[in-house]
This record gives structure tokens, sequence and C-alpha cells, in this order.
């Protein structure tokens, strides 16, 4: 098989490191083969990227020259969209209709950042002083790390590396291990669009190397990182040590309320999408219900009824639900903490198990599982699993729901279902997380800041400030006064 180059400092080459391949979570074969960034190759692209950004010919063109650029990668996207599409599911195994809304969700970011970096202006600040005028302009911070996760290939990298170039940076892409070739394709697409040569590298290779040197390398001026909270805090330390910014988007372990007066059909589709989508790959995935105990037993007959009807099924295949997970040892984790929750006294009311149809014997399969009867302290009901295994809870009193909404370490996202809009208001403002979808679950708007409370995260993405997370401000002060300073009179 023909080796896949990596973009090094605007080469593309063989990368210096050890080989690593991309794999098709639906049967193991592979996609492709690649060699990983070795250490010489982030020191040279970390030289070309500091030279990039500083180069007159990008840093003194005018704002809608340089959105010009994320306007053609948008357009070539979507001109591309199908393909992208297919291999983002070979990559990572996610079934085409989710693929293809996360590559129109890449184009759509593109766009945006292109649009905010058009219309961002310098703020002229009040004077304080007579006869001076003051201001403040935002520069690029220069070189920026841009380290993602494997579950949303191309998106979550866009909505590093839009606003990063949007804002005049240079950015150093780390895919995840499993997943290099859509953050491979984006490099390409970037190329194709007219962006200088240096500003945008692409080096797959293992985090604790390639990462880790990235973060650590004194040039990269901002860590902007999506992930396990695990790697979060490492780099958080890194961060510190170098007295440079980052935002992290780690996990999560989000609550789903159903209230007494839900609309129970809207409710029950949108838990079975929040939780099961992506087959629980999400950091988002709304995986502990709380259903009030006087609904409890009609609203779990509908989600078990629904549940059991999804398709589990190949990628490929149109109308598939839950697709395989992204590696048989993530699969092997999904299905540990499923035995630990029978093991504390879980009752499995559906799934627990990988499917037994022989056509998919071959895949990282493991089917919808939704667990009650479990302790609220227990693994299950704390850990982030990221698979497709639902926790469940009855609730009479709203304190108490409250409390345990909020008894965990993660904070990142909840859902609220109910037809009173009054109580999901306050309701929402009682629970320590970073996004609350109300009668609606895990739709995203790029103009909506996003990010997580406690250990779910630091900084948020998207929106307006989404760009000015990538610059800092200089104030300039212009003495207006003809008459000389009178101190050393
Ligand atoms: P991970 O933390 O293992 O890896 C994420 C990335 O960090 C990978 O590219 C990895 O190679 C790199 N990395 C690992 N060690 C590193 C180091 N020492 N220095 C620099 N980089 C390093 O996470 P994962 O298993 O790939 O992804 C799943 C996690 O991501 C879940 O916890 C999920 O909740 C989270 N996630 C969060 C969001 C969000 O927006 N909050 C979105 C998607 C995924």
């Amino acid at each position: 098989m023909k080796q896949q180059p990596i973009l090094v400092g605007g080469e593309w080459k063989l990368g210096s490191g050890n080989p690593m391949q991309s794999v098709f979570p639906a049967d193991g074969s592979v996609n492709a083969e690649l060699r990983a960034a070795g250490l010489e190759d982030v020191e040279a692209a970390i030289a070309a990227a500091d030279a990039a950004w500083q180069a007159p010919g990008w840093r003194d063109r005018l704002p809608h020259e340089r959105a010009a650029v994320l306007y053609r990668v948008s357009d070539l996207i979507m001109a591309r969209q199908e393909e992208l599409a297919a291999l983002q599911t070979r990559d990572n195994g996610k079934p085409l209709a989710e693929t293809r809304a996360l590559v129109a969700s890449a184009a759509g970011t593109a766009r945006y950042f292109a649009a905010v970096s058009e219309t961002l202006d310098s703020e002229i600040t009040t004077p304080r002083l007579p006869d001076t005028m003051t201001f403040s302009q935002y520069e690029p911070l220069g070189v920026i790390a841009a380290i993602t996760p494997w579950n949303s290939p191309i998106a979550s990298e866009m909505q590093k590396v839009a606003p990063a170039l949007a804002a005049g940076n240079a950015v150093i892409m780390k895919p995840a291990e499993a997943t290099p070739l859509l953050a491979l394709k984006m490099g390409e697409l970037f190329e194709e669009a007219g962006l200088p040569k240096g500003l945008l590298s692409v080096l797959p290779g293992k985090g604790s190397v390639i990462g880790e040197a990235i973060c650590r390398h004194p040039r990269v001026r901002r860590i902007s990182f999506t992930g396990g909270t695990r790697t979060g805090r490492h780099l958080a330390h890194v961060a510190a040590d170098k007295l440079i910014s980052t935002s992290l988007e780690l996990g999560g372990k989000s609550p789903t309320i159903v209230c007494p007066d839900a609309n129970l059909e809207q409710a029950v589709k949108g838990v079975v999408f929040g939780i099961f989508s992506s087959s629980g790959q999400a950091c988002i995935a709304g995986s502990r219900l709380f259903i009030h105990a006087s609904r409890y037993d009609e609203f779990m007959a509908r989600l078990l009824a629904v549940t059991r009807n999804l398709r589990v099924g190949h990628p490929e295949t149109e109308g598939t639900h839950i697709s395989p997970l992204i590696t048989p040892e993530h699969r092997d984790s999904v299905a540990a903490y499923v035995d630990q929750a029978r093991a504390d006294g879980g009752r499995i009311l559906c799934g627990g198990a990988i499917p037994d149809d022989p056509a998919l014997a071959s895949g990282n399969y493991y089917l919808p599982t939704i667990i009650d009867s479990l302790p609220h302290d227990s693994v299950a009901c704390q850990e982030e699993i990221f698979g497709p295994v639902l926790v469940v809870f009855s609730y009479r009193d709203e304190d108490e729901l409250v409390r345990l909404a909020n008894d965990n370490v993660y904070g990142l996202a909840a859902g609220i279902w109910t037809a009173d809009y009054q109580r999901a208001f306050s309701l929402a403002r009682r629970l320590a997380v970073g996004t609350v979808w109300i009668n609606t679950y895990k739709k995203f708007s790029i103009s909506t800041p996003f990010g997580g409370y406690k250990d779910s995260g630091i900084g948020r993405e998207k929106g307006r400030q989404g760009v000015l997370a990538y610059m800092q401000q200089k104030s300039l002060y212009l003495g207006m006064s003809p008459e000389p300073i009178g101190w050393s009179d």
C-alpha cells in the first residue's frame, strides 16, 4: 500500500516517526499506512510556522483577503462533502449520515470565522487622561497547537484551525492517532484554497510523544485541546509552566431530565438521539437519565421500544443508527463498564452485549444498553464510558434531582424535557454545566459559545469571542498635547 505523506511546514513528505495506520472500525481493514511525524518534523513545522505568520505577505494582508482563504476552503469542503464523509466513515466508523453532517459543520465553521475576522474592530477606549487618546487593537499570538480527539474529525479540527488562522496565527495540527486522514485532507484543501505555505502543518503521531513535543515547544503560544480530562489536566500544567493560554474541551457525563409535564414522544426520541447517536462516543452524550417517578414506567416502556428498534449495522449502509466503536480496545472498555455495573447491582434492561449477528463479527460493535437500579455513586454512573450506555434513575423531589445531577466531576451539558419554560429556566440555572438544551439535545450553533464547567474544561470555543481567544490585545496611547511632559522642569 502506498504510504500517505504528512504536511510539515508546507512540504508533503513521509513522517520521520514510527509507522502507523488508519483502520476501518467495521472490519479491521487498513485504510491507509503512514509514518507518524518525528521530533525533527515538529521542529521543522514550528520553525516554518513561526516564519509564516510573521511574513509581511500574510500579516499585512487585509482581513477580507485572509478571510477569502477560509471562504474558499468552505466551498471546497462542500464540493467534496460526499468524498470527505466517506473517508471519515472509514477513518472512525461513524455512519454516513453523521459524517456528512460533520463535514457540513466544518464548512460552516470556516465561513463563520471568515466573517468574524472581516468584521473584527479595534476598540477606542474612553480616554481618562486629558490630551491623550487610547485604543486597543488585537494581534495574533503566534504559533498555535491544535490537538484533537478521534470522535469528530474535521469538525473539531476546523473549530480550532479556522479561528486561529482567521486571527492571523499559524497552526500545528495534531489529530488523534486513530484518525489522521481528515486532518491531512484539510491540509490539502487549505493549500488548494491558497493558504501560504507553513501556516498549517498536520503532524499525526502519538500524543505523549508528538503532541507533548508540540505543546512544550517554546515557540508555541497557545494550546487548543479537545480530548480526555486526564490529558487536558496534564496540558494545563505544561501551559502553566510556559505561561501560555489554553482552551480545554474535555469529557462529560451529562444528565438529561424528564419532567412530569414533558412531551413524552419528543423526549424519548431526544434521549435516544442524545445518548446513542455516534454510538455514545460524544463528549456531550446524555449518559445519565433522570425521569420523574410519575412518568417512569410509561417513559421506560417507550424508551426501550425505540432503543430495541435501532439499526445496529455497517456504517456505510444508509439508515444505520449504531455503528462500531473506534477500536477493539475501546469496545472492551465499554463492555467492562457494563460488567462492573452488573456486579454493582444494575439491571440491564436492553443490550449489555456484543451483537451476535455474524455479519458484524469483525467490527467493534456493542449493543445500545440501558441500565437502571444502580447506586448513583457507582462507577458506571460517575465515569465517562464514551459508548452506547445509558444509566437511568427516577426522581420525585427537585432538590434531590439537582443534587444528583450535579453529583459528578464533569459539567459539560444537560438536557431538560418539560412543557413549562419557567421550570426549565430555574432548573437550568441550578445545573453546573456549560450548555443546557431544553426540549432539544445535541444541537449546535457556531455562533453560540461552547465549553465545560468543572472537569469538563476551561475556556469557550465558537462565537465571536472564539477568534479573540487566539489574539492578544495591544493598547496604544497617543499624546495629543503640544506641550512637553513637565516632570523634569
Ligand atoms: P485523549 O485525551 O486520549 O486524546 C486527545 C488528543 O490528545 C489525541 O490527539 C492524543 O494523541 C493527544 N494527546 C494525548 N496525550 C498527549 C500529550 N501528553 N500531549 C499532547 N497531546 C496528547 O482523548 P481521546 O480518547 O482521543 O478522546 C476522547 C475524549 O475526548 C473523551 O473524554 C471526550 O469526552 C473528549 N471530547 C471532548 C469534547 C469537548 O468538546 N468537550 C469533544 C470531543 C471529545
